[in-house]
């Protein structure tokens, strides 16, 4: 099955409406058509080759074509594509299950599989809220979020959300939430103490009202949509201290900074904590296929429990949650980080790429460089005093990731921030290439004001 360039860009034009994606424009530019990866490459129909700067959307760990995560999905394939869950088990899920709950932080010992880190975030709102129910405490309903958060575009996930560019439109349909301050030093107007102030307004919040909240639920350590926004080191554990405090859930959606973005197997581990709910998806296949998992405790699973007839159950589950070939691959996944202790392998190559970024501090629209482990956020402005940011419709990011595919890298930006997140699996020497190319690109992209 091969079509030629002319077809498939007339069929993509014709019939393919893309994610996040304002098609009038997209349909005028040249369109990329990816056919084939290797290692940190992707390769498009004309045989290009371009490094997959941001991990195939976040999700890519390992390198694309990984042999032994290629095998893990042939070997189940010979066994059974899928099977549900509902009322039946498989081996991968099972194990699986059990390989998560021993590697996530302590306490988080049952796994409830679905599809996504939509799905993921879903399933943890949904038994916040009725693990108070079950309990008793029918007045807590809500829950409080953190602005510029991003949990996925389902709408339960854009209730929970706080970017206005992608969810004020659909603030009819929402849910009602609570909301605290993002700790976006960069922007933020108090410029001085931002962390105890951010804390502060936060835990104002859970005192006046944690009668009737169910849970906190944030992106720890590194806010990824937002434009990576990285907290400052002791909120994420003040956070902790707070929600346990005034007896409020924390669910930690690690669904992008998990499984080694920072530099750790899961954010958390950085302050020791251990949240109620935590949320996974993305890199849990090592970018293979869709699958995710909400882990809780075994306080807020005993809650669930009761006679038939008591309806206690959770009633809620996916047609393909647990799928066993995205299992399989996820369990190869685990496989991986252990043989090739891949979190210990991070250190050095975090090292190389703070010291390569430091070089692109001096670039006159470079306004800030913020990174945890492997995940960089780039903002670019117009003015580095002032931080006046540039124009929207000159789509500034836009620009620049364009000029990146030019010199070989592929990159997605959040407006005018540049994310840089690679597979793990990335050589210092390919490190430095992205860097050099992002520079390159950055320039290229801001010149002329
Ligand atoms: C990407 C993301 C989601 C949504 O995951 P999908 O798989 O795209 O539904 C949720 N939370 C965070 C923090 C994310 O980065």
């Amino acid at each position: 099955m091969t079509y030629d360039r002319d077809t498939l860009g007339r069929w993509d034009r014709d019939h393919l409406w893309h994610p996040f994606t304002q098609m009038q424009g997209f349909r005028e530019e040249e369109l990329l058509i990816i056919t084939r990866g290797e290692g940190v490459y992707l390769y498009d129909l004309e045989g290009r080759r371009y490094l997959d700067g941001v991990s195939s959307l976040w999700a890519n760990l390992h390198g694309h074509r990984r042999p032994e995560l290629d095998q893990a999905v042939v070997a189940q394939l010979e066994q059974v594509a899928h099977s549900t869950l509902l009322g039946l088990a498989h081996p991968p899920a099972i194990v699986l299950a059990r390989r998560l709950a021993q590697i996530a932080p302590s306490g988080l010992t049952k796994v409830f599989f679905s599809d996504d880190g939509s799905t993921a975030v879903e399933a943890a709102l949904k038994l916040a809220f009725q693990y108070w129910h079950n309990r008793g405490q029918k007045d807590k309903q809500r829950f409080l979020k953190l602005s510029e958060g991003y949990h996925g575009d389902t709408l339960g996930s854009v209730s929970v959300g706080g970017i206005p560019l992608f969810h004020e439109i659909y603030h009819p349909l929402l849910f009602d939430t609570l909301e605290a301050p993002a700790p976006y030093c960069y922007r933020c107007p108090h410029r001085q103490d931002c962390r105890e102030q951010c804390l502060t307004a936060l835990e104002e919040q859970v005192a006046v009202h944690h009668r009737e909240l169910a849970a906190v639920i944030l992106e720890p350590v590194m806010q990824g949509a937002a434009g990576m926004i990285p907290q400052p080191p002791g909120y994420l554990a003040k956070v902790r201290e707070v929600t346990r405090r005034y007896g409020v859930l924390l669910i930690a959606d690690e669904v992008a900074v998990g499984f080694g973005r920072t530099g750790k197997m899961f954010a958390c581990e950085h302050e020791q904590v251990s949240p109620d709910l935590m949320c996974l998806a993305k890199g849990i296949t090592g970018g293979y296929l869709p699958l995710a998992a909400t882990l809780a405790t075994d306080e807020v699973y005993d809650a669930f429990l009761g006679e038939y007839a008591e309806f206690k159950t959770f009633f809620h589950g996916h047609t393909y949650t647990g799928n066993p070939l995205a299992a399989a691959v996820g369990l190869a996944n685990l496989d991986i980080f252990a043989k090739d202790r891949v979190i210990e392998g991070l250190a050095p190559k975090i090292e190389r790429l703070a010291e390569l970024l430091s070089k692109m501090a001096d670039q006159p629209h470079v306004g800030d460089i913020r990174r945890r482990g492997l995940m960089v956020g780039i903002e670019l402005v117009r003015d580095k005093m002032t931080r006046e940011a540039f124009p929207v419709a000159r789509r500034t990011g836009h620009q620049v990731i364009l000029e990146a595919r030019k010199l070989g890298a592929i990159l997605r930006p959040l407006g005018d921030v540049i994310v840089l997140m690679p597979p793990l699996c990335i050589t210092l020497d390919e490190l430095e290439t992205l860097t050099q190319i992002t520079y390159e690109a950055i320039d290229r992209g801001t010149a002329g004001d």
